[in-house]
């Protein structure tokens, strides 16, 4: 082979919920979009918030080019960094600065900067399933190794044992993301405050910094007053991954930030090294027409009202008709145990009544599926009576 053969395996073979989103836009072409049920991909359903929009109009108007177009500094336009260093000041009583924030293109983008700026090869990081499927690919685009914690699997929260008995000498990282995808769980302040303390004893008992990535592209999307515990505020060694992608419906706009906390004793050398890894990927200087949006928008939030009608009316469903749930506190995914054990099985017999649902055994986790409820309100009802076909298929 003339190419990269890792990069050719990746091209080659797309994620399976890529693969089902792909199958549901020729199924839609064929019997029309509104017959088919795709749940597939977690494409925002709820519009940017008015406020964004409004900005986004505003400066199209300037006739400042560069400033709306040209280059910013490689790490972020340094008004936009200072800003979200204010806000995250702000909102979680910390005191960081423009230094410790890079702007990037999205949550995708900081978390293979970050994985390349701290891992070495045969580093291992450990992810707790189940997972978002990138994190393998940037990962070991990084020279790490994947190393999975399984879940408590009667309310996948961290199973702190598992934990623990995952992390020796080589473990350079650990990785979490709170709200979950696909699960929609957020980790409790018990377990997060417990996680951090088995992280700092290992630290000690190994003699090295085990940096905890936490990766927030759901941290705005929580129903019920439900709150995500801030690492930075329990764990110095963390780096933040954040994303505008969901928090303001901008997936398309590719922007984001990483937050390295200023508390860890070798914070200046970690942002070097984010840095250094955001040029060896190219990753340098997000949008800047979207640097300039957060700048002015950095507070505003996605309504997410749709989101948590979807999830009520889904959940509330699907658990009177007999399919076994997580119920979620955030994000929009539905994780719902199979009635197959099989759930690329189950997946084939939900598509026949097209609907579109991923199958889980990639997220780490066998016999889920991943219901992606962003998607137009009357959408979710017209599906129930499919969802109540698919159960009464496998009997009682
Ligand atoms: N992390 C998780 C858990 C995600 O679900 C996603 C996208 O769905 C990302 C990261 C990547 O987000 P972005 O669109 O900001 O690259």
């Amino acid at each position: 082979m003339e190419v990269n053969e890792r990069a050719y395996g990746l091209g080659s073979k797309r994620s399976a919920i890529r693969e089902i989103f792909e199958y549901g836009k020729k199924r839609s072409a064929e019997i029309g979009e509104q017959n088919v049920f795709d749940f597939s991909i977690g494409n925002p359903s709820v519009k940017p918030p008015e406020e964004v929009s409004h900005v986004i109009k505003q400066l199209l108007k300037s006739e400042d080019s560069v400033l709306l177009h040209g280059y910013t500094s490689e790490n972020g336009d340094c008004g936009t960094r200072k800003a979200v260093a204010d806000s995250i000041n702000k909102r979680f009583g910390l005191s960081l600065t423009s230094d410790y924030i890079y702007m990037t293109c999205g949550a995708s983008a900081s978390l293979a900067i970050s994985f390349k700026a701290i891992l070495n090869p045969d580093d291992e990081c450990v992810v707790f399933a189940p997972f978002f499927t990138e994190y393998r690919v940037f990962i070991e685009n990084a020279g790490g190794k994947v190393v999975v914690s399984q879940p408590n699997e009667n309310d996948f929260q961290i199973d702190l044992q598992d934990l623990e008995s995952k992390i020796n000498e080589h473990t350079r990282a650990v990785i979490i993301n709170s709200p979950n995808n696909p699960s929609g769980v957020v980790y409790s302040l018990d377990i997060v405050k417990r996680m951090c303390e088995i992280l700092k004893g290992k630290e000690k008992e190994y003699g090295k910094t085990i940096y905890l990535i936490a990766d927030e592209p759901y941290r705005e999307l929580v129903y019920d007053g439900v709150n995500v515990p801030y690492l930075m505020n329990y764990y110095d060694d963390t780096v933040v991954c954040y994303s505008y992608s969901k928090a303001l419906s901008l997936p398309g706009e590719r922007i984001g930030y990483i937050a390295v906390n200023p508390a860890m004793t070798d914070a200046h050398t970690v942002y070097l090294a984010i840095r250094g890894a955001g040029r060896s990927l190219g990753y340098v200087c997000a949008p800047s027409l979207f640097q300039q949006v957060i700048k002015r928008c950095v507070d505003t939030k996605v309504n997410v009202n749709a989101y948590k009608k979807n999830r009520d009316i889904l959940y509330n469903a699907l658990t009177e008709y007999g399919y076994q749930c997580v119920k979620p506190d955030g994000a929009f995914y539905l994780f719902v145990k199979t009635l197959d054990p099989d759930a690329e099985k189950f997946c084939e017999k939900a598509r026949d009544k097209d609907i579109l649902v991923v199958p889980c055994d990639d997220f780490g986790v066998k016999g889920y599926v991943r219901i992606a409820y962003c998607v137009p309100t009357d959408k979710i009802v017209r599906s129930l009576p499919k969802f109540k076909e698919l159960r009464e298929q496998y009997g009682k």
